[in-house]
């Protein structure tokens, strides 16, 4: 957490992807952040579980809850944010459960982008029904379709800065304006920009998640996610969030909000949304995911200026109908880019071969030092067809309106020498 308490200057972000949440272990002096493989704490004292237990006081009780590892990732992401407050998770698609957790009840609505990685759309469209909360999807190229489908039950709007897989850019603070003229949080999924490119609370968001298992991590090896709370949406504004403003049963009664204020959200996820729901991060992930972090500003550049080489490459390609990638010139989205991630628009992104679907499958099936999985955000380049993957279980309808069609082929261009990655996909062309 960057609290900047009378700090002459903040760190600049790169001070911070190394060092927030990770000072020297108090007890041995270990310079890197150790991996507390402890599932639980030991009290003090029976007054001291006591007010553990009643929120009264701040320690490690489980690690279901509270880990200090996990902790140190949570106050790094939190930094680099510009955030109160953060709660790791299992995966990407965990902190989004827990993300929405506080704010649904049962028959409560959400307003969500169509352009949305699938595994997302699939989560919200059926899964969540199965709560009784329901997703009301938008195209979200016209900011103004999500102040049209608002309904009173609607409790949040939720966006991706630059969307998978497509590499659109959404209008963050056109979007977050008409989240607060309603009074509902405006989270945004910030995995494909990460903090170095993009920081959506600079526009208005409220809560950030990051599916870490991508460029936080950055390597390919670790699963998780994380929930990010600004710490300024005012719960108390009206009575649309009972969990932060109302007295919580299971806690004795006290009310989140009056209790933690700015961290009230964060304490909620935690105290509630892990207790309950159990998606906790494991420690071992947690440390793959600080160290990954340490090197973040320096692969997002890299990974940026590569995916501006390739896709300006595929551009002037005789073969390739179509580039979707928003730091193109000929791109929709490029106004966007420049305003919302003005170092780079990403490094995943979508194009289509003259060929149609069956060339596609062909150039994904000839590449060679493009791995053909279904992830995104690896030091390795990857590639995808996402209409038979990743956005397989949508409808031919959804597909299309996500930047999923049949001919589309996805990259996510690694870290490998430049000339390298092109040459396997002329090759592959070929
Ligand atoms: C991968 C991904 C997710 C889901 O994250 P997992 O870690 O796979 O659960 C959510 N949003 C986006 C944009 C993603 O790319």
């Amino acid at each position: 957490m960057s609290d900047g308490t009378a700090k002459p200057r903040a760190p600049g972000f790169e001070t911070r992807a190394i060092h927030a949440g990770t000072p020297p272990d108090p007890t041995t002096g270990a310079r890197n952040m150790p991996i507390y493989h402890s599932t639980a704490y030991v009290f003090d004292s029976v007054d001291h579980a006591a007010a553990l237990f009643n929120l009264s006081t701040f320690g490690y009780i489980y690690s279901r809850l509270t880990n200090p590892t996990v902790a140190a990732l949570e106050e790094r992401v939190a930094s680099l944010e510009d955030g109160r407050g953060g709660t790791a998770c299992a995966s990407g698609h965990a902190a989004q459960l827990v993300a929405f957790f506080p704010l649904m009840s049962p028959g409560d609505e959400f307003l969500a982008s169509r352009r949305l990685y699938g595994g997302s759309i699939t989560q919200f469209g059926r899964t969540f029904a199965k709560f009784g909360w329901k997703a009301i999807f938008v195209d979200s190229d016209d900011p103004e379709n999500f102040a049209r489908a608002l309904t009173p039950r609607c409790k949040a709007i939720f966006i991706e800065s630059i969307a998978n897989p497509g590499g659109v850019v959404t209008d963050i603070e056109a979007v977050a304006k008409i989240a607060r003229g309603v009074g509902i949080p405006l989270i945004v999924d910030n995995t494909l920009a990460t903090p170095y490119l993009c920081r959506p609370f600079e526009w208005g968001a409220d809560i950030v998640v990051h599916s870490t298992t991508k460029y936080l991590c950055g390597h390919g090896n670790a699963m998780g996610g994380v929930v990010i709370d600004s710490g300024r949406f005012d719960w108390m504004q009206n009575e649309k969030f009972p969990a932060m403003s109302q007295p919580e049963p299971a806690y004795h009664g006290i009310t989140f909000h009056e209790t933690f204020g700015d961290m009230a959200y964060t304490m909620h996820c935690h105290a509630v949304g892990l207790r309950d729901l159990g998606p906790a991060l494991s420690p071992t992930n947690a440390s793959l995911t600080l160290t990954g972090i340490e090197t973040l500003p320096l692969r997002m550049e890299r990974h940026v200026a590569n995916a501006a080489a390739v896709a300006a490459y595929l551009e002037s390609h005789p073969k390739v109908a179509w580039v979707s990638y928003a730091g193109l010139d000929s791109s929709p989205y490029r106004a966007l880019a420049r305003k919302y991630a003005p170092k780079g628009a990403g490094a995943v992104f979508t194009f289509g071969l003259k060929g149609g679907y069956e060339a596609g499958i062909k150039v994904v099936e000839a590449c060679e030092l493009f791995s053909h999985l279904a992830n995104i955000g690896d030091t390795r380049s990857l590639i995808l067809h996402p209409a038979s993957t990743t956005h397989r279980q949508l409808t031919d309808e959804q597909r299309q309106a996500a930047g999923a069609g049949p001919d589309v082929v996805r990259l996510s261009v690694g870290l490998e020498t430049l000339d390298d990655i092109i040459a396997d996909l002329d090759q592959a062309l070929a």
